[in-house]
């Protein structure tokens, strides 16, 4: 297993598309949940969770940036994947646009002195 100090090219894209925002400005339907299955705390108004595009589902932002630092790509409450079907070519295009720029980001990571 190789092990990487870079989120790989895919955990970034997926990050992009799924939404941050601050708990409690989210208008909720009333059938939000009250704590993140994750870490099993309550969620606190103003903290930074993070939807799901596909499922709706929300987490902390740690929570779900550590899950998938794990290489997970499905939803940890309900494994529904990250990408809706409806999106997968355009995330698709995104990640060959953007496995180009890993190499950068991988060369300027080993500057040091900055
Ligand atoms: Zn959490
Ligand atoms: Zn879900």
């Amino acid at each position: 297993m190789q092990v990487s100090e870079y989120p790989s090219v895919l955990t970034v894209l997926i990050r992009e598309i799924l939404p941050v925002m601050k708990f409690g400005e989210v208008v909720c339907s009333g059938d939000a949940p009250e704590s993140c299955v994750v870490c099993l705390y309550d969620f606190e108004v103003g903290e930074e969770i993070r939807r799901l595009t596909n499922c709706k589902n929300i987490f902390h932002r740690s929570c779900l940036d550590r899950w998938m630092d794990h290489d997970q790509k499905t939803c940890p409450l309900c494994r529904t994947p990250f990408v809706p079907d409806e999106m997968q070519d355009e995330f698709n295009q995104r990640l060959w646009v953007a496995s180009g720029i890993t190499d950068f980001y991988s060369e300027y990571g080993t500057v040091s002195g900055l």
